[in-house]
């Protein structure tokens, strides 16, 4: 029998800065419908991994595939991007929406001109499908009265949650989310996590890099403890919160609950 590709795999990934190896070897699967959330210390490379996932950077060696798809590029001589290479780099990347801790909307655009950027201009979508599009996920994060505001005019909670939007207008397969709620004041945090809470719930994919612990317990489906860029634990939320095996991730959890 043939089973379904996982959307998202990842196999022996290493990345290094130089002579800074940041990914000793991170494999990881993500089935449809997975939430895996991504803890460690800072400067463990859980955004490097992310980073990489998303093909903003590229792994010195290693597999990643997209519901079983590989981008494989060819490096031109200068290790530059070869141009031939760019449209599938584009064409992966949309697949994938990525979140950022800033937000990264584009400020002198209005909310709804943020959200239908991207659709039109790779997914070649017409301005009215783009826009009724928008409106739809505008009215799915709590926001349609927003979408002649521009950025500098909403909290950090509206525009995180803009930024979501903007991502799920891509209709990716996999959501990445790096520390979405850490810029955000305290009482910002649960829109967010609300908003990311409905997701799980109708079963996307994501991969969620947070310190919000008790969010990662009722979200996840995995999680991952990374430890200098290697992947000390994996496990379900009750064996990686309750009953970790490992030491560094039982002191780790006591020192973040
Ligand atoms: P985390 O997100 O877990 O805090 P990062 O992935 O941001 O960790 O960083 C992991 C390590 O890689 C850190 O030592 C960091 O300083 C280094 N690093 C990250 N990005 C770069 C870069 N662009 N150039 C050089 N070193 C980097
Ligand atoms: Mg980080």
């Amino acid at each position: 029998m043939s089973q379904a590709q996982p959307a998202l795999e990842l196999v022996d990934v290493h990345k290094s800065y130089g002579d800074l190896s940041v990914l000793k070897g991170i494999s990881l699967k993500a089935n449809d419908g997975d939430v895996i959330s991504i803890l460690g210390s800072s400067g463990s490379g859980k955004s490097t991994l992310l980073r990489c996932i998303n093909l903003l950077e590229r792994p010195n060696a290693g597999r990643i595939l997209v519901a079983g798809e590989e981008l494989v590029l060819k490096p031109a001589k200068d290790g530059y991007l070869d141009a031939a290479s760019r449209p599938q780099l584009e064409s992966m990347r949309s697949r994938i929406g990525f979140v950022f801790q800033s937000f990264n909307l584009w400020p002198h655009k209005t909310i709804l001109e943020n959200i239908i950027e991207a659709p039109m201009r790779v997914l070649k979508q017409p301005r009215a499908q783009a826009v009724a599009r928008a409106e739809e996920l505008l009215a799915r994060v709590g926001l349609a009265d927003k979408r002649n505001a521009y950025p500098g005019n909403l909290s950090g909670g509206q525009q995180q949650r803009i930024a979501i939007a903007r991502a799920l207008a891509m209709d990716p397969q996999v959501l990445l989310f790096d520390e979405p709620t850490s810029a955000l004041d305290p009482e910002l945090v649960n829109e967010v996590l609300s908003v990311m809470h409905s997701l799980a719930d109708e079963g996307r994919t994501m991969l969620i890099v947070t310190h919000e612990m008790r969010f990662a317990r009722e979200v996840s489906s995995q999680v991952v403890f990374l430890h200098q860029g290697q992947i000390e634990e994996i496990g379900s939320p009750e064996q990686v919160f309750d009953n970790p095996k490992s030491t560094r991730v039982r002191d780790f959890m006591s020192s973040h609950l």
